[in-house]
Parts: structure tokens; C-alpha cells; sequence
């Protein structure tokens, strides 16, 4: 199967695929911005959510905020990118409602993912705990 360059430097995916959406395999173009990030969520069907953050400065009061980006990329079978991993993605033509990037490289698995969603699944739980809490003394 012909691996078409897109036109970014990434490395080529190792296997080939029939999806028409495939950057390399499909007639999808890569063009915008590109961003990388970390795939938390692999549960849809060739579709991940990535998430990275980003400093933003505040002029007003010159200190800086962390921001979480989150958004849905498109996932191709070539790719095949799982929850952990980190990734580089590009934007193409809106292919859902919510969908406008596609994965164009996977890195692997990223250093202390399992670490870093224990941490956030036990924030989370921690505050449904203080919620109920707060419920029950009201
Ligand atoms: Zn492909």
C-alpha cells in the first residue's frame, strides 16, 4: 500500500490501512495546527481524546495559568493509538460535529501516565467524597 507524504515530518506508520479518512493511506489533508499530546480516552470507535496543557499569561496580573486542552482526534487503524499514549496531531477539514484533528504520529507510551490518572482518579474521588459529605451534614 503507497504511504502518501503529508507534507509534515513524521515518521511513517509501520502498517497500511483502508480507512478514507487516513492521513497517509486515505484522501484526508493535514493542514492548521499541529499539537501534542497524550490520548485519554481510546473507548470510541477510530476516535481519541488527547489532552495537553499550555501556560497562558495573564497580563493583568503577570502570572501565569495552566490551561487543559482537550479535544477528539481521529484515531486510523494504522496509527492505532491507545489510552497512555503520546501523540502528535494535526488539523484537518471537520470530520464530526467535534472532530477536526487527526492523530499523524504516536510516540508510545508516555513516562508515568498510570501514575498521573491514578493521581487524577483519586482527586476525583476524593471530591465526589467531600460532595456527599457536604450533602449529608446539609
Ligand atoms: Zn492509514
Amino acid at each position: 500500500m503507497e504511504t502518501k507524504n503529508i507534507g509534515i515530518k513524521v515518521s511513517q506508520p509501520g502498517a497500511g490501512c483502508n480507512d478514507s479518512n487516513c492521513p497517509f493511506h486515505g484522501q484526508l489533508r493535514i493542514r492548521g495546527r499541529v499539537f501534542t499530546g497524550t490520548v485519554v480516552s481510546d473507548r470510541m470507535a477510530r476516535t481519541v481524546t488527547v489532552e495537553w496543557t499550555e501556560m497562558k499569561k495573564l497580563t493583568k496580573y503577570e502570572r501565569f495559568e495552566k490551561r487543559r486542552i482537550k479535544l477528539k482526534a481521529h484515531n486510523p487503524a494504522c496509527i492505532n493509538a491507545r489510552e497512555g499514549d503520546m501523540v502528535k496531531i494535526g488539523e484537518c477539514r471537520p470530520l464530526s460535529k467535534t472532530k477536526h484533528f487527526a492523530v499523524i504520529e504516536n510516540f508510545g507510551k508516555m513516562k508515568g501516565y498510570g501514575l498521573l490518572s491514578e493521581a487524577l482518579a483519586e482527586s476525583k474521588f476524593k471530591q465526589k467524597k467531600k460532595l456527599e459529605a457536604e450533602d449529608a451534614r446539609a
